[in-house]
């Protein structure tokens, strides 16, 4: 059976003459020796270069999903790299600032978002905030009765009745959702009159339809419903939110940014959205997942015969929990002989006391897989850490950005000492 497919791997990812994994010129199995594993290791300049990326493709006003993967280097990469930065909790918020990005950089986000989300969001004066429901609007009056001084800019979250084609978990444009005001119902004219007799600014219409989405056309969709809602209104700013997808498995493959900026461009155009208008999004999974991949290194393997052999790693649904959430596919190769062919299907499984606790169902690995092999999943950047849990007690792992053959710990792992800081007694 086929090595795993090239593409999976980061942009500066490379094999050298002994067949070996190097990320930014750095042997992948040093790495494993020098951190430990479990490992992130995140490719710095594919990082910045999809950043980047987006910011080509939208323009200012683009946003990194914080959610997606969030530490204090990531937060400061994608804000060097010209984006601003969703957040939708007040931890999110704080480690945002605690990294220096400054508050007219952030859009507030959240469907339920408290009075001291939103009293901080106002005192600190986040750029943008994406208001979802008539209760927050009640909350954003009261506030400024005591703030007069303070005009914030917000953009109304409508839900704009899209199905895309996506896990039921993820997706969040249809009419039966916790997110946003419905358009159809009439819910969101609603909201706009109101929010226009307050004294904030609106700027503009933000919907998100959900994530890993792969056709665009679920995004023109989109558009067409947003320009309608907003045909006679003066806004600034249609904001589409995040959502593009990334291939994770071999034969699959997502639009570029690019792409996805030229489609719903052209949709908004075609929809009659005037050319000053800013289209802005949000992408979050694809500027960080495809950078990264996790190490393990493999404690058991276990042949059960006749039924199939499970490879047991040394993390699992506590680093990575999206195929325990979505069933999610992803690809498994051993970073010691990249093209090697994988003729062996193993189910590598984790070391929680769960039978779900799964990473990959029908992995390919090299015949030779033994105990002791460090073995890679690739396109792990995105909800993976982020996701992450201490279940069973296991320490969170590190994380490390390497560029031009240097290796940076950015989040060390977590000590089983870190397990006990929250107990009180
Ligand atoms: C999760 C989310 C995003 C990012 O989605 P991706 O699929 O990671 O690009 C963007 N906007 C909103 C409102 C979200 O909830």
């Amino acid at each position: 059976m086929t090595p795993l497919p090239r593409n999976l791997l980061s942009a500066n990812a490379s094999v050298d003459a002994d067949g070996r994994l190097r990320i930014a010129g750095l042997d992948a199995l040093d790495l494993a020796s020098e951190f430990g594993t479990p490992l992130f290791i995140y490719d710095e300049d594919d990082l910045r270069s999809r950043a980047r990326a987006a910011v080509d493709a939208f323009g200012d006003g683009v946003a990194f999903a914080s959610k997606s993967f969030l530490c204090k280097a990531m937060a400061r990469l994608a804000y060097d790299e010209g984006m601003c930065i969703d957040v939708s909790t007040a931890g999110e918020l704080h480690v945002v600032l605690a990294a220096g990005v400054p508050a007219a950089r952030l859009v507030l986000h959240g469907n339920n978002k408290s009075d001291d989300e939103l009293a901080r969001a106002l005192d600190i004066g986040v750029g943008r905030i994406i208001v979802d429901s008539f209760d927050e609007i009640d909350r954003i009056a009261t506030l400024l009765e005591a703030r007069p001084d303070l005009t914030p800019r917000v953009l109304i979250r409508v839900t704009p009745g899209v199905e895309a084609h996506t896990h039921e978990y993820v997706m969040t444009g249809q009419e039966d959702s916790k997110f946003g005001f419905s358009v159809a119902s009439g819910a969101a004219a609603k909201a706009i009159d109101r929010l226009q007799s307050l004294g904030v600014n609106l700027v503009g219409i933000h919907a998100h339809i959900g994530s890993q989405i792969f056709r665009t056309i679920a995004f023109e969709q989109e558009v067409a419903v947003l320009a309608e809602v907003v045909k006679d209104m003066d806004i600034e700013e249609l904001c589409i939110g995040g959502g593009l997808g990334v291939a994770y498995v071999e034969h699959e493959e997502g639009p570029t940014m690019a792409q996805w900026g030229a489609t719903v461009r052209a949709a908004a155009a075609k929809a009659g959205v005037a050319a000053d208008v800013r289209i802005t999004a949000e992408p979050g999974r694809s500027i960080v997942a495809p950078a990264a991949v996790t190490l393990y290194t493999v404690g058991t393997i276990k042949h059960l015969h006749g039924i199939r052999t499970y490879a047991a790693v040394d993390g699992g649904m506590s680093d990575n929990p999206r195929p325990v959430l979505y069933g999610s596919g992803y690809e498994t190769f051993l970073p010691r002989c990249v093209d090697a062919d994988r003729d062996l299907t193993v189910t590598l499984v984790g070391k929680h006391c769960e039978s779900g606790d799964v990473i990959v169902r029908d992995g390919r690995v090299p015949l030779d897989i033994a105990v002791g092999d460090i073995i890679a999943t690739p396109v792990t950047g995105a909800y993976g850490y982020s996701m992450a849990s201490n279940y069973n007690k296991v320490p969170r792992p590190p994380v490390v950005f390497v560029k031009e053959g240097d290796a940076r710990l950015v989040v060390r792992r977590e000590t089983v000492d870190d397990l006990l800081r929250l107990d009180v007694e």
